[in-house]
């Protein structure tokens, strides 16, 4: 599928609970399969976790995700941080520093502008390549965020250990939080842990205008999900960066 092109991004926007504004959107893969259709990255990627295959794909998503960022930036479309999905191997591949900063050169595109999403488990291991990966990417100015946070270990020395700017609240504790007082507390709970680490918090899933409101009253920064839009192809989501109207 590499090969023959048939991998394509679509964009899911995420937003500012504050001023209602577009902060950054999330690079979402999907493989457009000449017999089978449009596949989610569910029915192919945890297949390709289990080799090498996958520093392949989440190479070219990076490649992909930041080339059309900055051709957005061009065409005069408002500059934000693109969100791109981060697995194991690939954190530890040896070559990735060298490959997001030629990637990062060869699209003109400046390291504030992409932020990769890790996952609680990729910072357990106990392995240094990681660690330093991570260290000298923030220091060249590229932004890192827990995904699915509390869905991991919960072993939170990382959250001190690593320069990350955002947690993503996962969205099975957003899907109860109006209904369920255990994941109404956990959402507060991760609130609270956040803002004294200095953390954003994004929460995944938002799908209806109850939970946003919750959301909103507990002081969470940031939200993406079905209410604001669902992940869009590159076309329909450059009208909708055009556009920007605020919520
Ligand atoms: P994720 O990174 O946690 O992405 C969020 C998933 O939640 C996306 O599913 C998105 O479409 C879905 N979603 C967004 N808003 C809502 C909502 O309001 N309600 C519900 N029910 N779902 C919502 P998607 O695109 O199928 O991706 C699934 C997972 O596949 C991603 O979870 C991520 O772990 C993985 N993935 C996607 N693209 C890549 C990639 O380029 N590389 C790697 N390594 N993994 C990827
Ligand atoms: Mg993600
Ligand atoms: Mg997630």
């Amino acid at each position: 599928a590499v090969e023959k092109n048939e991998f394509i991004l679509y964009y899911q926007p995420q937003i500012e609970l504050v001023s209602g504004r577009l902060v950054g959107f999330e690079a979402l893969i999907r493989w457009q399969h000449p017999e089978r259709g449009l596949l989610a990255p569910g029915r192919f990627i945890p297949l390709a976790e289990e080799s090498d295959l996958i520093v392949a794909i989440g190479d070219w998503v990076t490649r992909e995700a930041c080339r059309q960022n900055a051709a957005w930036q061009r065409a005069g479309l408002p500059a934000l941080p693109v969100s791109v999905n981060l697995s194991a191997r690939q954190l530890r591949d040896r070559a990735l520093v060298a490959n997001v900063r030629d990637v990062l050169k060869n699209a003109a595109l400046e390291p504030r502008y992409i932020e990769f999403e890790l996952t609680e488990s990729m910072l357990m291991e106990n392995a240094s390549t990681p660690a330093n990966t991570i260290a000298e990417l923030a220091e060249d100015g590229v932004s890192f965020a827990i995904d699915d946070f509390g869905t991991g270990y919960s072993n939170l020395g990382y959250l001190q250990r690593f320069p990350l700017h955002r947690l993503k609240l996962d969205q099975s504790f957003i899907r109860g939080i109006t209904s369920n007082h255990r994941d109404a507390a956990i959402v507060r709970a991760v609130l609270s842990l956040a803002q004294n680490l200095g953390l954003k918090v994004l929460a995944e899933g938002v799908e209806t205008s109850e939970q946003l409101a919750f959301l909103r009253a507990e002081g969470c920064q940031e939200i993406q999900g079905y209410l604001i839009s669902h992940p869009l192809p590159a076309e329909k989501f450059a009208a909708m960066l055009a556009s920007t109207a605020p919520l």
